[in-house]
């Protein structure tokens, strides 16, 4: 015989005990179903801030943690190579301070709440498949043992190795992966203190903050190799570790604390990101099962709440078939996820100690840049391009990096360059129908939006095999090399013809992160490739993405940041062709941005236009026409040949 509810819930923490919640309480039949048995510990840190602790509050969680626990309300101090921004959160709903629980506390506070709100739970036993129709929609689990459970949803909350995902053979999309590596444990006697603070230098971090009933975490993170090694030699190594930050904590107040736990150790591998679908028939994921963001922004606890509590109004409200939760989920996390994977990357002097020195003057910007944590402002509008232009001051585009420490900046930038836009394009592209995947791009009119893909996934493999062409430098000066050129590119489409659009993005994303290590430097690249093509790379992909926002009539992120690397590589070759073909210097000026003086002496014309039209003109996106018609001062006549190293379109590209 088998039971039948209105929802099954696999997995019982952040994002499962939150659903069960709701859905109880508004008179929904739930199962809560957990492997483990609570309390129950889980490899997680467990900062929160003010909006999560406002959502619990509404739950009546916090509540419930108060009056069996003491729990600290906290300040908050980021200091990043000894810059540091610090203080509170714009409040909501009253809290203004972040707090730090335990998750065996925390965990366990879910699970009783889930309880009396009238979910019934099944502990200590795991899913192990989905119960499904004929027609593919899932209507119940699979317990261990065979047991089978009907459902009329089924919500995998079951966290990053998600079995209902694995289930419902969903892959993991745009990956990403970050520098570091944790090592955490748990102390008692550290100093009395009501600041959360972290510190990060150019190899190795440090956070230390209070938790309930006066213990303390204390968790340092490394490069890869700071979690490796047998049991002693990594809690040997964290003891080390805790004293190299005497500014945080210094030795005399560690001597007088005590380690109370056990080490616990979060690998780099652990802490790779994701997206996966979320939601289907008769199913959906919440928190990490869905998506998973670097933890070094803290974020993943306020996701799994905030989307169960998205799922729950959803279903008991206007979307009872959850058709937009995907997208909500995606533009609430894109900007995060790609943030994450930046923190998760070591700082470099030269570019950020002048941006925290900004957040930290600037009492207007600290303040945003805090509440991007309580989830009050989107990355991009805090690290505004006019605030980092400020702050840091522009230097000249065509200048290579002065120090090994700007170079590192330059490639660290390069890898996450790539994956924005990557992740971007497939954003764009993923469940698009196929009579637009079939639709001509006006930039490269030879292909279609799937061939673009095949391309940019051919191109991504052939650079990781050490198969790159490298004549794509000078196929401007030689039709033959140019011909080898684009015999290349159309034998990746070709190759790819077969495959169906899901499949090339997946082999894309499987490519990409090698591919980013190369770019990032954290992996060898072939020997045989010079310093230009990395970046190359990036802005041939930035060209592309472009090419497709105006083949399916949206502007997209012209700021990207590929698109700025884009632009100076194209700058770049622009200065070799002139000077290669004896042309006067030519002044070009991007408004709000960079001015350029390419070839020597007084500049014989001016080219002034904005960021993104500049970058478009300089690679071959603009006809004869339209680059005439830009503001020239001057006579464009010597330039125009040679603006693009490609042949120009014969018709104009409105974009
Ligand atoms: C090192 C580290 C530090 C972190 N620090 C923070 C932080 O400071 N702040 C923050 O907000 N986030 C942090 N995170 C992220 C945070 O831990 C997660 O985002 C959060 O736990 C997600 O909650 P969840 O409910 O989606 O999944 P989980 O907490 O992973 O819970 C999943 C549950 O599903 C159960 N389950 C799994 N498979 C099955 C199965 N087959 N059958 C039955 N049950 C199953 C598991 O037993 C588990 O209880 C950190 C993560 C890591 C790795």
């Amino acid at each position: 015989m088998s039971l039948t509810y209105d929802a099954v819930v696999v997995g019982a923490r952040c994002a499962g005990s939150v659903l069960a919640i709701r859905l109880a309480r508004a008179g929904w039949d739930v199962l809560l179903v957990d492997q483990a048995r609570f309390p129950s510990d889980t490899v997680s840190t467990h900062f929160m801030f003010p909006n999560t602790l406002a959502r619990l509050e509404r739950l009546g969680v916090m509540k419930r943690l108060r009056a069996a626990h003491d729990i600290p309300q906290l300040l908050f101090s980021w200091g990043v190579l000894g810059q540091t921004v610090a203080g509170s959160f714009t409040p909501v709903d009253g809290y203004e301070r972040m707090s730090c629980v335990g998750r065996v506390v925390l965990d366990h506070a879910l699970v009783e709440t889930a309880v009396e709100a009238g979910a019934s739970t099944r502990f200590g036993v795991g899913v192990t498949g989905l119960v499904t129709e004929s027609d593919g929609s899932v209507a119940g689990v699979v317990l261990q043992g065979g047991e089978q459970v009907r459902a009329r949803w089924v919500f995998g909350a079951d966290g990053r190795n998600s079995t209902v995902a694995r289930s419902l053979g969903l892959k993991r999309l745009n990956p990403l992966r970050g520098d570091m590596s944790l090592l955490f444990a748990y102390w008692t006697g550290l100093p009395e203190t009501e600041w959360f603070r972290l510190e990060i230098w150019e190899d190795r971090a440090i956070t230390w903050s209070p938790c309930e009933d006066g213990s303390h975490i204390l968790v340092v993170a490394g490069g890869p190799d700071l979690a490796r090694g047998n049991r002693r030699a990594r809690q040997a190594r964290y003891l080390e570790w805790v004293r190299r930050f005497p500014s945080v904590i210094d030795s005399r107040a560690l001597d007088r604390g005590r380690q109370t736990s056990d080490l616990v150790v979060a690998p780099e591998a652990m802490m790779r990101g994701f997206f996966r679908r979320a939601k289907g028939n008769g199913w959906a994921l919440i928190g990490d099962a869905g998506h998973y963001k670097h933890p070094s922004i803290a974020q993943g606890i306020s996701d799994a709440v905030e989307q169960a509590d998205y799922v729950a109004d959803a279903l008991l409200g206007e979307d009872p078939d959850l058709g937009r939760y995907e997208k909500w989920r995606d533009a609430r996390s894109q900007e995060q996820y790609l943030w994450s994977f930046r923190a998760a990357t070591w700082p470099v002097p030269e570019r950020h100690i002048p941006i925290y020195a900004g957040f930290a003057a600037d009492e207007n910007a600290g303040q945003q840049w805090r509440d991007m944590f309580n989830r009050l402002h989107q990355p991009s509008e805090v690290y505004t391009a006019e605030r980092i232009g400020r702050w840091t001051g522009a230097r000249p585009a065509t200048s290579q990096p002065a120090t090994p420490e700007a170079r590192r900046s330059a490639s660290n930038d390069l890898g996450l360059a790539y994956a924005e836009a990557r992740i971007a394009l497939g954003t764009l592209l993923r469940g698009l129908d196929g009579a637009l995947m079939e639709r001509r791009v006006p930039a490269c009119p030879a292909w279609t939006l799937e061939d673009l893909v095949a391309h940019l996934a051919g191109e991504a493999a052939d650079f990781v095999e050490g198969a790159y062409f490298l004549g794509v430098s000078d196929a401007w000066r030689d039709p033959d090399v140019a011909a080898t050129r684009d015999a290349w590119t159309a034998g990746q489409v070709a190759s790819r013809e077969q495959e169906s659009l899901d499949a090339v993005l997946a082999e894309w994303d499987k490519r990409s992160p090698r591919l980013e290590d190369m770019l990032s430097g954290r992996t060898a690249a072939p020997d045989r490739y010079p310093p230009w093509l990395p970046p190359a790379v990036v802005a041939d992909l930035a060209v592309h993405l472009h090419d497709a926002y105006g083949a399916l009539g949206k502007s997209g992120d012209r700021s990207i940041a590929a698109s700025q690397v884009g632009l100076r590589v194209y700058v770049r070759w622009l200065e070799i062709r002139l000077a290669a073909c004896g042309r006067p210097a030519l002044l070009i000026r991007a408004p709000g941005a960079r001015e350029w003086l390419l070839g020597a002496g007084n500049a014989a014309a001016t080219l002034t236009t904005d960021s993104f039209d500049l970058f478009r003109a300089l690679s071959g996106r603009r006809s004869r026409d339209q680059l005439q018609s830009l503001a020239w001062q001057g006579d464009p006549e010597p330039f125009l040949d040679l603006l693009s190293p490609y042949e120009l379109p014969r018709s104009s590209l409105i974009e």
